[in-house]
């Protein structure tokens, strides 16, 4: 129990909690309670979610334990501390600056789960920092995570959304606050990795490694070097994620070390987008200056933030600095060729092709090129491959040049078109978080407090890979003057 929560702030049982984290060193975090705040009022509440972890809060509740103004019994409420290199600068001191982990739950597949409000208030991390969260990042995270989840992609959940009823000061002038709780295999990222390890401080970085083998990579204890095999297993779930990332056309936006999730989920929903217009180089952060994580370079940026990650184990891996950095580099070096393997089995599996053959990663990059070419729509194109794909061509004859060369290749199948176009549909989705539509959401709620395009979106995102044709008007892209061509972090 938080002894350190006030007694009036105690809400009734609501989980077992089990925590973990909470029983490392102090040096791994800071115990902190959330700030109270003066109106707390649910905006959406995860019930299927809520019911796979075995919460069990009353409804009357909902809105002042998800503000931090309640505090769960067994709840042990604490900041986690990590450092981090942000746009390639490394920053030896960042934590929780305004996320505070209330504990963990062990869910219906006995997995241990995170339960973490962000936007709780200041902790010792704060900083220049309010501590606070606004509105509109809150409900995009819980949009774009809810909607990475039903796409089948690693990732954080939503499992509620609260307004405080505080006004809270960003760039924009004064913005509605609001909370958003997270659950999360575990909030361990590069960047806690990278505090202890810029310390010299190798006895918690050796607790810490332990800590993320027992609860993500038990596998790892089996093998002859189970530090080298946890950084090869982490690099192996990035290299599948960012793969993932790239088939659905989602831009992270800010992939700093500590946005880096040692689990292998997204985590960290900034000002993170899916591209409509198929573009390698499309970037929509508002302060990705260089395109430093465009979309086409996710892969290379999440294989410079693990060559951050095996540098703080390079004391782990062995004690000859130089067999360390050689099996350590051995990993790194391998990133690209596993990605790129990744890669190629969902691009198979989007163009539905069931064997493969040499030319697969050439017939993928060349239909990617027509597209970039002709401007057409990534997910209406992918989703329409065996319909009219072509007329999201500028020139439609550049597509069906290429749908020569995939015809002559399916041919070479025993499949028949109707269990390809089942592989297919459950490759290439019909719904995505349009950058649009998600901005339409976003700002009815904040100016109008008018929730409705908030659920329907939730409503549509949940089942992307079916057609809804009552909700073809999500599956379009923007007109030109819905665009939305900037996103920002909001903090
Ligand atoms: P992010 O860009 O959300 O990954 O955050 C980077 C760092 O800034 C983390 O240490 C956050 O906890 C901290 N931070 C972001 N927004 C705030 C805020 N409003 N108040 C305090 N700390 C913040
Ligand atoms: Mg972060």
């Amino acid at each position: 129990m938080a002894d350190y929560a006030p007694v009036e702030r105690l809400a009734p049982n609501i989980a077992s909690f089990a925590n973990s984290y909470v029983r490392l060193p102090a040096a791994f975090y800071a115990s902190t309670v959330p700030t109270t705040v003066p109106e707390p009022r649910l905006i959406k509440f995860n019930d299927a979610l809520a019911r796979e972890l075995g919460l069990t809060p009353p409804a009357s509740d909902l809105a002042a334990i998800f503000a931090g103004n309640l505090i769960p019994a067994g709840a042990e409420p604490l900041a986690m501390t990590y450092a981090g290199h942000q746009f390639g600068g490394f920053v030896p001191q960042l934590g929780d600056g305004r996320a505070i982990l209330l504990g963990e739950v062990i869910d219906a597949q006995g997995q241990r789960r995170d339960i973490q409000l962000k936007g709780a208030g200041r902790t010792p991390f704060s900083r220049r920092g309010d501590g606070r969260a606004a509105l509109g990042p809150v409900l995009r995270e819980y949009l774009v995570s809810e909607a990475m989840h039903a796409l089948g992609i690693p990732t954080t959940r939503a499992l509620a959304a609260v307004t405080t009823g505080q006004q809270i000061l960003r760039e924009e002038g004064m913005v509605p606050g609001a909370v958003l709780t997270r659950v999360a295999a575990s909030h361990v990222r590069v960047g806690t990795f990278q505090y202890f390890a810029s310390r010299g401080d190798e006895m918690s970085l050796r607790q810490l490694a332990d800590y993320v083998i027992n609860r993500h990579y038990p596998q790892a204890k089996a093998a002859e070097r189970p530090y080298l095999a946890l950084l090869q297993l982490v690099a192996t779930a990035q290299a599948r994620l960012i793969a993932q990332w790239l088939h659905v056309g989602f831009i992270h936006g800010v992939m700093n070390t500590d946005n880096m999730a040692i689990s292998g989920q997204t985590i960290d929903f900034g000002p993170c987008a899916f591209m409509d217009v198929f573009d390698p180089a499309t970037v929509y952060s508002a302060i990705d200056h260089y395109g430093r994580y465009a979309y086409a370079n996710q892969p290379r940026i999440a294989n410079w933030n693990l060559a951050r990650f095996a540098e703080t184990m390079l004391p782990l891996i062995d004690e000859r600095q130089n067999t360390a950095v050689s099996q350590a580099s051995q990993v790194i070096e391998g990133f690209q060729a596993q990605f790129a393997d990744f890669w190629l089995a969902g691009a198979r599996a989007k163009l539905g092709l069931f064997t493969a053959e040499d030319g697969d990663a050439g017939l993928m990059n060349d239909l990617l090129e027509a597209m970039h070419k002709n401007q057409a729509d990534f997910t209406l194109t992918f989703r329409a491959l065996n319909g009219d794909a072509r007329s999201h061509f500028n020139d439609p004859s550049a597509f069906d040049a290429w749908a020569i060369n995939w015809r002559a290749r399916c041919s070479r199948e025993p499949q028949s078109p109707s269990e390809r176009s089942v592989k297919m549909q459950a490759a290439n989705p019909a719904f995505i978080p349009r950058n649009h539509r998600v901005e339409q959401a976003l700002q009815a709620a904040i100016q109008h407090a008018d929730y409705s395009l908030f659920e329907e979106l939730l409503l549509v995102l949940a089942n992307p890979y079916q057609d809804q044709p009552e909700f073809a008007r999500y599956a379009t892209p923007p007109e030109l003057g819905e665009r939305v061509l900037h996103t920002f972090c909001g903090t």
